[in-house]
């Protein structure tokens, strides 16, 4: 903590407060460090690490969280908004989306910052020792990006005895059960990416058995991008739409029969005058069944020579789903003027209507 961040308002006492305890922390760090396992190389795979130079993490990152994730800097006491956060669900790390904490190990350790009993799981923290500003303390970073966390202390008032001290500024939350619209209904999920996926959105909406349509991005080497990353081709995302359907009603074959039919799957990266490999053609499958059913629809359509070129679309594990902005959600419905949907968006949808006409929702 830099005590230049400290304003010298009434928080003063309570940040005071804090430091003495802090520093009674250090005294007895050694005897602590018994109960703190040291873990400051982590068993994580090299190839699961997220390693982005400093320009990138500060193209990905707010002022704010660079400071606290990429420098060890410390948000003022009493500021953060997972302070008081109340819901159910999983603090994951700002900086690359790892799973960290479960709200049911969150407490009230009235010290000012989103306190924890205990991590989510083996590994997935790193603890370093930490000698700085005087005192002696264990620093916590995440062991997927190595963001700067917090610190941990062995005086925690639960049965672990830990209090893993946490910057708000390092954290992002998933709510639990964010699912409850399509919770009754049996269902099934295709995740896709035809170009563009404003116009692979409307499509699906409009199919009968389906029962959600969501756009946002898989595929890339990082989690939780944001739609100007995915833009700039170099994160490796591939814009994607996740439909969720009722496979009693429509099967996984007609949803990718209707995806070789609104794009071109023949064009690689590139849907018309869309060009990167986030327009790229895939079909991210989630399980042998999906990805036999993908590769066998190719080879037929290969095979009946259905387009004057061989189709160019990738079939790969689904590693993720990351929804996209919610300005994304539903573009077309919300935007049907908007040039690009009209020049590119309906025409699709014109021609799914054509051909489909028999397998459209009636409303
Ligand atoms: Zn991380």
């Amino acid at each position: 903590m830099k005590l230049s961040m400290l304003n010298p308002n009434p928080i003063w006492v309570v940040v005071l407060g804090c430091l003495i305890s802090l520093t009674a922390c250090g005294q007895s760090t050694e005897l602590s460090n018994k109960r703190i396992t040291n873990n400051t190389s982590s068993n994580m795979n090299e190839q699961d690490k997220v390693q982005l130079t400093e320009a990138e993490w500060k193209s990905k990152l707010t002022e704010a969280q660079y400071y606290i994730l990429r420098e060890k800097g410390t948000e003022r006491p009493y500021t953060g908004q997972f302070l008081m956060h109340k819901k159910n669900g999983t603090y994951t790390c700002a900086g690359c989306g790892a799973p960290l904490f479960s709200s049911s190990s969150k407490f009230d350790s009235h010290c000012g910052w989103p306190s924890f009993d205990k991590e989510l799981g083996e590994g997935k923290i790193k603890k370093i020792k930490d000698n700085s500003h005087g005192m002696s303390r264990i620093e916590i970073v995440c062991a997927r990006c190595d963001g700067h966390l917090g610190h941990v202390f062995d005086d925690g008032p639960t049965e672990t005895g830990l209090r893993y001290c946490v910057n708000s500024l390092s954290l992002s939350f998933e709510e639990a059960n964010e699912k409850p619209k399509i919770a009754n209904s049996k269902s099934a999920e295709a995740i896709l990416g035809g170009g563009c996926f404003w116009c692979v959105e409307v499509v699906y909406q409009q199919l009968k058995g389906v029962l959600q349509v969501e756009s946002g991005y898989s595929g890339g080497k990082y989690p939780n991008p944001t739609y100007k990353e995915v833009c700039t081709g170099n994160s490796g995302h591939a814009e994607v739409v996740k439909v969720t359907y009722n496979p009693d009603i429509v099967s996984f074959k007609e949803i990718l029969e209707v995806f070789f039919t609104v794009h071109d799957p023949t064009t690689l990266n590139r849907q018309g005058n869309d060009v990167g490999t986030q327009y790229r053609s895939v079909i991210f499958y989630q399980d042998e069944a999906q990805k036999k059913m993908a590769e066998d629809v190719i080879a037929a359509l290969n095979r009946e020579k259905v387009y004057n070129n061989p189709v160019v679309t990738e079939v790969s594990p689904l590693q993720a789903f990351y929804k996209a902005e919610d300005y994304h959600q539903n573009y077309y419905n919300d935007n049907p003027t908007q040039p690009y949907c009209q020049m590119v968006v309906q025409p699709k949808l014109a021609k799914f209507k054509k051909i489909f006409k028999d397998k459209l929702k009636t409303n």
